[in-house]
């Protein structure tokens, strides 16, 4: 039997190889440049790809590849072969020191939001050796950063990089501060749970709204849906079962910690969640259980859905980011310690998060918008478009208790310890979580639930560490300029809670009733689509903020702007179109073959008894006729509205128009073809149902 720890990473190109393949003094240079970022020489460059090309060529590869993480969502990648031609005819297999670092794919296609019309059409891929390279099919995958020649980043990986280095950077400051005099840096880590639907690939081959959108634009809810909620944890199905089976093994050769695979909630929906790793891999790893997922669901003759809502009615899809910060020497920083000073210092980092929360609501939202998230967020499925964080009791009265200069008197297992003021010892939080919260502390890490399950997890993660950059920033600014560090600790951290308590929440977060305290009394943000958040990321404050970490310039959160509400245009245009084709081209056409088929039974049957009735035909044919005028009518309102949003110049004013009209009108037309199913029988209608699709076997 072959051992999972046999092939684990086999593709892998990781730090294991590289001692294995590389000699002592390249090995320890790169080294340099992977944990301190120290600028790698062309000679130390050359070597290491001479070392992967040989392992690449040993493992099956013949080709290679930058691959970068445009701002389309998908990853992307130009294979070029390590032949070379040498001067006496034959080929040699060769892969220079300049090819690993740097690539010029052609990248007009790619989105730039009008960065490249003011610098370079062209854009450069820059080696990341934070991440390691792997081997995909037959070609050896090199991560990289894309970026245009003016510098401004293209992609999702560069500002992920400097969001990182911002939050080291303030986080060292405030350690510092604590005399951990041992801490080199900071490294982010983040573990996050991945949902999807699987459907049965035939049946998906007939609807061309999976096609072309990734979700069903019609289709009424089959007589079970997920109430029984006997899906959860259920018993997986064979050929699921085999898919899992065959993803794990896919995923495990590639080095991604894919550790759980479970049913979720819907029927037909699944989750995985591989073990937390650090930031950077993390997101690439994601990258690829996204793309893997899909290839092998296909093998199995199935569809891997990733869009946030595929079928109406039934719960989206999402993705869970588990994040916390820990210290090189191996201290999570969200994790109570056993002294006072620790709790303390726990707590400064516990508040700094509430604060970064709070202040920052909006980009936490706009880092998750998009048209299909829409669907989810405030549409009264679990997580609401309200931003609240969840502690949970004991903490919550922890910082009660500081707020209000009370000695903490909470569950038995506390201890008082008086050493920092008034800040107790206390262990760890062990409430039920709250699954209804979209930002829950849960005991050493936070959990964001707001990301769809398309998502690419860098947005959160820019937005996130910046955040949390900015309030250490002020705390150290303070703390280091203090007379007195304790008295200014307990000051900053009650004047924090005090300042932020309306962002803590414990409740449940669907409550409508939640929702109106939350607006009305506690002013929390409430945007529930795209077009309504997105513009927000250049408010002025978010601006500075971003740009003062050196995070994002102007110019690039300018265009990313532009490229996140251009997407929605399109996304939403493409489901309009997809709704048109199949209203004219297989509702319409499917219902008046029934009809014509209840016409030709009423006139046999009286062209046996003149004078039977028919009364069922009748009134079928009657309503049925009725909605075919309705459905062909929405289909003239929805093209008119659509053409009109088309032809909107400023991509916002588009935007609005597309959320506003044209969607409305798509939930019109999908209104009366959804009636039209439910009396149509069911052979005619043009293609599978949500009965089929989401119990299939
Ligand atoms: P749930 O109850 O939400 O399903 P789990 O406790 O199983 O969650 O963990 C979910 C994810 O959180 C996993 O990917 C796990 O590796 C990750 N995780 C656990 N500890 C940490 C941590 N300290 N930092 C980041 N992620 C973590
Ligand atoms: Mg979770």
């Amino acid at each position: 039997m072959v051992k999972i720890s046999d092939y684990f990473g086999s593709l892998v190109f990781d730090d294991r190889v590289m001692k294995a393949k590389l000699s002592e003094e390249i090995y320890m240079k790169l080294k340099k440049t992977i944990d301190e970022g120290v600028r790698l020489d062309l000679s130390v460059a050359n070597a290491v790809a001479s070392a992967m090309k040989d392992w690449a060529i040993e493992n099956g590869a013949t080709h290679f590849s930058h691959w970068f993480q445009p701002l389309t969502g998908i990853t992307a990648e130009k294979h070029d072969s390590f032949i070379s031609a040498a001067p006496d005819g034959r080929v040699i297999m060769d892969f220079s020191g300049k090819e690993l670092i740097m690539g010029e794919p052609d990248a007009s296609s790619f989105p730039s939001g009008g960065l490249r019309a003011t610098f370079e059409a062209r854009g450069y891929t820059a080696w990341d050796p934070t991440s390691y390279a792997f081997i995909k099919g037959d070609t050896l995958c090199i991560p990289t950063a894309f970026c245009s020649f003016g510098g401004e980043a293209l992609d999702k990986k560069t500002p992920l990089l400097r969001s990182m280095e911002a939050l080291n950077r303030q986080a060292m400051r405030i350690l510092k501060l604590f005399g951990n005099e041992k801490v080199k840096c900071v490294k982010i880590f983040v573990g996050p749970e991945q949902e999807y639907f699987l459907v049965d690939r035939e049946l998906y081959n007939k609807r061309k709204d999976l096609i072309f959108t990734g979700r069903t634009l019609f289709g009424t809810m089959p007589p079970k849906g997920q109430e029984m909620d006997d899906h959860y944890f259920g018993a997986i199905k064979p050929r699921v079962a085999a898919f899992m089976k065959e993803l794990d093994a896919e995923l495990w050769k590639l080095g991604i910690l894919a550790k759980t695979e479970h049913n979720e909630v819907a029927p037909a929906q699944h989750e995985l969640a591989p073990i937390y790793t650090g930031l950077n891999i993390a997101t690439d790893h994601n990258q690829l259980t996204m793309e893997i997922m899909q290839k092998v669901a296909y093998k199995h003759g199935l569809v891997c859905l990733l869009h946030e809502k595929p079928f109406d009615g039934v719960n989206g899809s999402g993705k869970h980011n588990n994040w916390s910060i820990a210290t090189d020497t191996g201290v999570n920083l969200f994790s109570p310690g056993d002294t006072p000073y620790e709790n303390a210092q726990f707590l400064l980092f516990l508040c700094a998060v509430i604060k970064a929360v709070d202040d920052y609501q909006d980009l936490l939202r706009i880092s998750v918008a998009t048209a299909g998230n829409d669907h989810r967020l405030g549409a009264n499925e679990a997580p609401p478009a309200v931003l609240s964080i969840f502690l949970g009791d004991e903490l919550t009265e922890i910082l009660d208790a500081i707020e209000n200069d009370r000695p903490y008197t909470g569950a038995e297992k506390t201890k008082m310890r008086l050493g920092v003021h008034v800040l107790p010892k206390f262990t760890r939080d062990t409430t039920d979580r709250n699954r209804t919260s979209p930002f829950a502390f849960t005991g050493n890490k936070f959990e964001f639930r707001m990301l769809g399950s398309s998502d690419s997890i860098a947005c959160t993660n820019i937005m996130l560490n910046s955040a949390v950059a900015e309030s250490l920033r002020i705390y150290a600014d303070r703390l280091e300029n203090a007379e007195d560090f304790e008295t200014a600790l307990h000051n900053m951290i009650q004047k924090t809670i005090k300042d932020h308590k309306r962002i803590l929440f414990n409740g449940n977060g669907y409550d409508d009733a939640w929702i109106k305290e939350a607006t009305e009394v506690r002013g929390l943000l409430n945007y529930r689509t795209t077009p309504e958040c997105l513009p927000h990321i250049l408010d002025k404050k978010n601006v500075d903020m971003l740009m003062a970490h050196r995070v994002y310039s102007e110019v690039e959160l300018r265009s990313r702007c532009e490229i996140i509400l251009g997407n929605y245009c399109k996304t939403i245009a493409i489901e309009a179109r997809t709704m048109l084709e199949m209203s004219r081209k297989e509702i319409l056409p499917a219902i008046e073959e029934y009809l014509l088929k209840l016409a030709r039974t009423a006139n046999e049957k009286k062209s046996l008894i003149p004078d039977v009735p028919c009364e069922y035909e009748t009134k079928l044919i009657k309503k049925l006729s009725e909605l075919t005028d309705k459905i062909e009518e929405e289909t003239g309102e929805l093209e008119a509205e659509m053409k009109k949003a088309l032809a909107i110049n400023g991509v916002k004013e588009q935007a609005d128009a597309m959320q506003q009209k044209v969607l409305a009108e798509m939930q019109k037309l999908r209104g009366f073809c959804d009636e039209a199913e439910t009396m149509v029988a069911e052979k005619y209608w043009p293609f599978p149902n949500y009965g089929d699709l989401l119990f299939y076997n």
